[in-house]
């Protein structure tokens, strides 16, 4: 039996996959599955963006594109960067890459060896995880809680860092749990990073324009002292509902670019030339789809956690941002989040992730995706409540 080296053994997954695949076996079996696993826009993307695409198609853009993307593009990105952030990048510097994964994938295998160590969130994208643990450095997670929001303290993040650590991997608005650091969150800790000079940071930004209440997005942009080791991630795939076309941007600096751009050329050549174009009329085109989505989705923050807040031993805050609600269980008198989530599905027809596939901390915790209609929302809270009733 041929087998592949030992990083693969290492290597981890998304669950969220697996719940999707479950879930989508349930409804072809005839039940009626309410779906608030998957971290996806149920919205199409925009028809303007589409019809680009299309455009693009007929015009004749089917060979391959610079590497690291087409230069309007690039130029387009750093434009909205600096239209929404106030920050100026680099065209030059940006590698539009297939999928927003894909530049933690390469951050983390650029930094991580055996004897680094790497700063994660915890609970956080699966992902960050298992891809530390591929390069066989030491997955050090930074702990997130409830208590401070959703999220990471600058003091126990810095306490963390040692003469070993590679990377430091940061996530706001974040996945699975809502939260948004505070300025004064990020601003500590930036001022802490200067005494370790020795470590890079990935900001994982893909959920920015997601923030409710007012809430304003910080970006590890804004501050030109870490830049010389700052990867940013971002894409389109959740501001635009472009989760199936694969894109995703990022800022990569000088010591790391050409790295990236290795990458890019070694592992998929280029990006796939209309969809570049689509994220092109995306940048370009009117802002006021992201807006309506982004409000939609706040009536619908309200319906799940005010509905969360209703169920027997389940409570939840209010997330400030992305679009998942992650409720506390404990009172449920279910042992495990991992069981809860899963019987949820087998039983009550209900799709939700389990806190622990998200880390050690994320015990006793769900995640909801409220990417879905206000009506399937209902009936999930309401079969959740059914459920929580009389199984517990
Ligand atoms: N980063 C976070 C925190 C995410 O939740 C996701 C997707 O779920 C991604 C990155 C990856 O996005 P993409 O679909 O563009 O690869």
């Amino acid at each position: 039996v041929i087998r592949p080296v030992a990083g693969f053994e290492r290597m981890g997954e998304e669950n969220a996959f697996a719940v999707l695949s479950r879930a989508s076996a349930l409804a072809a079996q005839g039940r009626d599955i309410v779906n608030l696993g998957i971290g996806q826009p149920d919205f199409p993307t925009p028809q303007h963006i589409v019809e680009a695409a299309i455009k693009a198609l007929r015009d004749g853009h089917h060979g391959y594109t610079p590497s690291t993307g087409i230069e309007p593009l690039r130029v387009a990105v750093a434009a909205d960067v600096q239209r929404r952030l106030g920050a100026e990048i680099d065209p030059g510097r940006v590698v539009i890459v297939p999928g927003g994964k894909v530049t933690m994938f390469g951050a983390i295998l650029m930094m991580g060896e055996p004897g680094a160590e790497i700063l994660y969130p915890d609970p956080g994208f699966p992902i960050y995880r298992s891809m530390i643990e591929f390069t066989g450095a030491r997955p050090v997670p930074v702990p997130i809680r409830e208590e401070n929001g959703f999220a990471f303290s600058a003091e126990e993040t810095l306490d963390l860092i040692t003469q070993d650590t590679r990377l430091l991997i940061l996530n706001s608005p974040a996945n699975p749990t809502g939260g948004v650091a505070p300025k004064a969150e990020i601003d500590k800790l930036v001022a802490g990073l200067a005494d370790h000079p020795h470590v890079a940071i990935l900001s994982d930004e893909i959920y920015d324009q997601f923030l409710f209440d007012g809430e304003q997005h910080t970006s590890l942009l804004a501050y030109p002292e870490i830049r010389d080791r700052l990867v940013l991630l971002n894409g389109w795939s959740k501001t635009y509902a472009m989760t199936g076309w694969r894109l995703g941007w990022a800022l990569w600096p000088d010591g790391l670019y050409d790295a990236a751009r290795k990458l890019a050329v070694n592992a998929w050549s280029c990006v796939n030339a209309p969809a570049q174009y689509g994220a092109l009329a995306a940048l370009t085109g009117p802002q006021d789809c992201v807006a309506d989505m982004v409000a939609e989705f706040d009536r619908r923050r309200h319906l799940v956690v005010d509905g969360l807040n209703a169920l027997p031993g389940v409570s939840c805050t209010m997330p400030k941002g992305a679009f998942y609600a992650f409720p506390n269980i404990t009172g449920t008198g279910w042992p495990s989040a991992k069981e809860l989530a899963s019987t949820l599905l087998e039983k009550a027809g209900v799709a939700t992730v389990g806190g622990p596939d998200f880390g050690i901390h994320g015990e006793g915790y769900i995640r909801l995706s409220y990417a879905n209609s206000a009506e399937n929302i209902a009936r999930g809270l309401d079969r959740m409540g059914q459920f929580l009733a009389t199984e517990r």
